[in-house]
């Protein structure tokens, strides 16, 4: 019997690899996992099956990307007896022409090389795995899915900052990001309430590492937290997110730290990590929230915080049909969730505390007309099903 064609997923992070391998039109994966702590001490790569069976738990040093790709490589032909046949990756964002995944070629690698000073968080490491797949099989086709893409239908106001006209035409603008992530998530919704409630005034809120949340009206997106780079918005695990623009002229001039040291404050050690003084993890920050004012402080930001930015959605959309939260956080901690959606009453949100405890599927409460839910994210299947279009449109 001819093995299943796959593709393999490839989300690449500053120190991270999260990868799957998924047999063309399946929505579970064969094989998938995660290479941590790339570049730095205590490297892990870890792999599961289908069926949650450990494949690889590995302590290993993982000196760069180049090298914990190697080893996914190789773990993923090692579970096939599936022939691999492309590699998609999530790329934070394109140029100005490209927002549909699309194969990658010479010309498209060079165009988003050149955002990589606009992205240097984020891109090095996504052009490093492109680069890698292509030096270690060469006969794989590589398809790009960008961040920014759910975002394009944005409209221009939201896009523009206030900042003079020239650095406006150069692209300082609203892009957004996770919208791989908002993609599935819609879709999902679609799937469970119906094509008219996911055609209503709907906040998706992703509450992870990374937090953003977004404004979707008629399936598309017509506002969100995140900007012109993934920093922005509404505060993060170690990400600040919105802050006065005086004070990053403030940091610059009078305490004199240099770009480099800027983006280490603002990417690495803000948002809870900062505010708590100490973990980034929300399940360390409720560890000790009874006795540490700091973590209860990073705590109680995190929901004023996205309590306004709800209110701000809401406001762009008009009024409200539908919440849906996702991501680690958003997915997993109901006492989250119940203080986000504390006193919003006012937006017609109401909780059903049992259902919120039990990370239930629809989580208001009978009577609200807001309609609550929590939906699990699936950003590597949403790669996957864009990598198979791309490459059956290519053979057909
Ligand atoms: P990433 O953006 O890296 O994919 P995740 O979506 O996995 O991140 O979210 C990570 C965050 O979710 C961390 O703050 C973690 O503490 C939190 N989280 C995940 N699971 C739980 C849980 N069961 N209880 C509390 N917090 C959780």
């Amino acid at each position: 019997m001819t093995p299943p064609r796959c593709v393999l997923t490839l989300n690449s992070g500053s120190s991270s690899l999260k990868f799957a391998v998924y047999p063309i039109g399946a929505s579970e994966p064969v094989l998938k996992g995660k290479a941590e702590r790339i570049g730095l001490e205590g490297g892990l790569f870890q792999a599961v099956d289908a069926e949650g069976a450990q494949m690889a738990h590995e302590q290993r040093p993982l000196l760069d990307h180049a090298a914990a790709l190697q080893r996914v490589l190789e773990c993923a032909r090692g579970a096939a007896q599936h022939s691999l046949v492309a590699v998609g990756h999530r790329v934070v964002r394109g140029g100005a022409e490209d927002a549909d995944p699309q194969p990658v070629t010479p010309a498209l690698l060079s165009r988003i090389r050149e955002l990589i000073p606009y992205l240097p968080e984020h891109l090095p490491h996504q052009v490093a795995a492109i680069e890698a797949v292509e030096r270690f099989d060469s006969s794989l086709t590589q398809v790009v899915c960008f961040d920014t893409a759910f975002h394009r239908t944005l409209p221009r106001i939201a896009q523009l900052y206030a900042l003079p006209r020239d650095l406006l035409n150069d692209g300082i603008l609203r892009y957004g990001f996770h919208g791989l992530s908002y993609e599935y998530v819609i879709g999902e919704f679609a799937r469970l309430a119906g094509e008219t409630a996911a055609h209503g005034r709907v906040v998706i809120a992703h509450l992870g590492n990374g937090c953003s949340m977004a404004a979707i009206r008629d399936g598309r997106s017509i506002d969100t937290t995140m900007g012109f780079t993934p920093t922005g918005g509404l505060m993060m695990s170690s990400r600040s997110g919105d802050l006065d623009p005086g004070v990053v002229v403030y940091l610059l001039e009078q305490k004199g730290f240099s770009a480099a040291e800027l983006s280490d404050i603002l990417n690495r050690r803000s948002g809870l990590a900062g505010v708590s003084g100490g973990s980034s993890d929300m399940r360390d920050l409720f560890a000790r929230e009874a006795t540490d004012p700091q973590a209860a402080e990073a705590i109680a930001l995190f929901c004023y915080q996205a309590r306004k930015f709800l209110g701000a959605l809401a406001a762009v959309l008009g009024g409200l049909d539908a919440l849906i939260f996702t991501a680690g956080i958003g997915e997993n901690v109901p006492e989250i969730r119940r203080r986000i959606c504390d006193g919003m009453g006012h937006l017609g949100l109401a909780l059903d505390s049992r259902a919120n405890d039990g990370n239930a599927p629809l989580i208001s409460s009978k009577d609200a007309s807001v309609s609550i839910r929590v939906i699990p994210t699936n950003e590597e299947l949403m790669i996957a099903r864009h990598t198979v279009s791309v490459i059956s449109r290519m053979t057909r």
